[in-house]
């Protein structure tokens, strides 16, 4: 293997590389990145070391944002048939009782339910057949990456079995032990924390009687902390953490797996179909480019499961890069662009692992006394922390209301008197939403813009588009502003309090994505 950090000389040309992007890996990050791309005709290819995709679950949840992205690839109904969302995160005592109770049915701001299970290999299932129904994708299992080269305007990979691949850009989406960003030399920033956990998935045999068992259950319990919860309509998933003494060997063997789930279910109810000990991280890479190379997903970041954000924050980075690609592919914006990637995710998904290293930390207390007093500081706490929903570190208008915050996405009602999501009327891209008139100048600076990068705008009010609900005019009321600027990643770029703003966001807009 060999490090990827100075140019080397270039052995082919950029208009004859095998791919515009090759992505490593075929987890839920690279799979949802193909499909992104594949969409948009891109030429992508894919190399999975595996002979086949991962057929055991990991991640069990999703957000509300993440579902958007799987509008966006039109894929929502299938995954709505696989997944159930997510009612309520409980932390519980040892004997069960609960401390408090966070409700998971707010209002969120993607016009979908707020949060998701599912498991995992029927969803890699629903992105696998969005990838293959795109020409343009070509996944080869089998193939492990061994080495990268960069040259001059080009990537070339060379895979375990000796077959080299060229590409304009590489994606490691290769998990967290990822080989492209150890080849390309990035460093990790380790948080610290760390655990080792006994993770069980039992599948309830037919005929037994619905479980009474949490949606999410936190259990607080100093002698060994403890998670039990749904990981879709026909699964659960319980985990437990690993403490002083534990063998992991001796923890996976079937009697000690029952013996740590008899007070919940037997052999007779239910069937384990995984059962592993895990070791979290919560570790951060120092970029996520060098040059042609990027990460995302695990490769990128890793962090403790206590808030089920590992795999929505990767799909958040695919969501970011393949908006980035689009227009770096297309020749519409200049490749420094693609340097707005760390910029944007790096600091919203630092925010995320520090928030599931602050209620992990809670979780997994063994001091008896200290647990006790988190206990009852939890029990007589009445106020709800609001959803944790940090912006993204760049790519909007710094100081403007809302920037770099997700957006709504309202209903609008159509001409022919339908009722439909906006993301759905308007096509993934950038949209302005505005609730003013535009005016000549304005709507030249719309179109100029429009033929650049395909921008559309809407006025809502005006005759064929109402809002339907108040999602997005309360929301801008809300913040003083009357047009708002969405990136096709979902969040503001910038907002504008009057029409006079509006052509200053544009040109700001056009500005910042290095538009050639
Ligand atoms: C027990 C557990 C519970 C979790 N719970 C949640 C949860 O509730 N919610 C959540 O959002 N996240 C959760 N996560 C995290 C989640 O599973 C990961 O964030 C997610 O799977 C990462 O997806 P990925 O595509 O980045 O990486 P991976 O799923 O790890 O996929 C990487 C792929 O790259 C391939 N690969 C590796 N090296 C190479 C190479 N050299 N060449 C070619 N291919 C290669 C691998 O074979 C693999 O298929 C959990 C993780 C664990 C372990």
């Amino acid at each position: 293997m060999s490090i990827v950090d100075e140019p080397r000389a270039s052995t082919t040309t950029s208009d004859a590389v095998d791919a515009d992007v090759l992505i490593v890996g075929y987890g839920p990050v690279g799979q949802s990145l193909a499909a992104l791309l594949g969409a948009s005709g891109h030429h992508v290819l894919v190399c999975e070391r595996r002979v086949g995709r991962y057929e055991t679950p990991r991640a069990g949840h999703f957000d509300h944002e993440i579902m958007r992205v799987f509008q966006s690839l039109g894929i929502a109904d299938d995954v709505r048939r696989i997944a159930e969302p997510a009612r309520v995160y409980e932390f519980l005592d040892a004997d069960g009782g609960v401390i408090s109770r966070l409700p998971r049915e707010w209002a969120a701001p993607s016009g979908w339910d707020a949060s998701y299970h599912f498991y995992q290999p029927e969803l890699e299932g629903v992105l696998d057949a969005a990838v293959r129904r795109c020409s343009t994708v070509d996944v080869r299992f089998g193939a492990e990456l061994v080495d990268l080269r960069q040259g001059d305007n080009h990537v070339v990979a060379t895979l375990a079995d000796g077959g080299v691949v060229t590409a304009r850009y590489v994606v490691g989406a290769d998990g967290v032990n990822s080989a492209v960003r150890a080849l390309c030399g990035i460093r990790t920033d380790d948080l610290g924390f760390r655990g080792d956990w006994l993770v069980v998935d039992v599948r309830p045999r037919p005929g037994v009687p619905a479980l009474d068992i949490p949606d999410t259950g936190q259990v607080l319990d100093p002698a060994r902390p403890n998670h039990m919860g749904r990981v879709a309509q026909r699964y659960f998933r319980w985990e437990f953490m690993l403490v002083e003494g534990d063998d992991p060997t001796e923890m996976v063997e079937p009697e000690r797996v029952w013996e740590l789930l008899k007070p919940w279910i037997g052999p007779q109810e239910g069937e384990v179909i995984r059962r592993t000990v895990y070791q979290f991280r919560s570790v951060v890479a120092d970029t996520f480019r060098r040059r042609s190379v990027l990460l995302a997903g695990d490769a990128a970041h890793a962090m403790p499961p206590f808030l089920g954000q590992g795999m929505s924050s990767g799909i958040r980075d695919a969501a970011t890069l393949s908006w980035m690609f689009d227009l770096v592919l297309t020749g519409a914006a200049d490749p420094k662009l693609l340097d707005l990637y760390t910029a944007s995710r790096k600091p919203q998904v630092t925010a995320y692992i520090e928030e599931s290293v602050r209620v992990g930390t809670v979780v997994c207390d063994t001091d008896p006394v200290r647990a006790a007093q988190r206990r009852d500081e939890m029990r007589s706490t009445t106020e709800l922390p609001p959803p944790f929903q940090p912006p993204v570190g760049a790519g909007f208008q710094d100081g403007q209301p809302l920037a770099g915050r997700l957006a709504v996405q309202p209903l609008l009602r159509t001409g022919d008197g339908k009722t439909v999501r906006s993301d759905d009327e308007l096509g993934r891209g950038f949209n302005l939403f505005s609730m003013v008139e535009l005016d000549a100048a304005t709507t030249a600076a719309v179109s100029d813009l429009e033929r650049a990068i395909g921008l559309r705008s809407v006025v809502v009010g005006a005759e064929g588009l109402q809002e339907e609900g108040g999602a997005l005019s309360d929301w801008l009321k809300e913040h003083g502003v009357v047009a708002v600027l969405v990136r096709p990643d979902f969040y503001v770029f910038g907002t504008a309090t009057g029409l006079s703003e509006i052509t200053g966001l544009l040109a700001s807009l056009r500005a910042s994505l290095w538009l050639v």
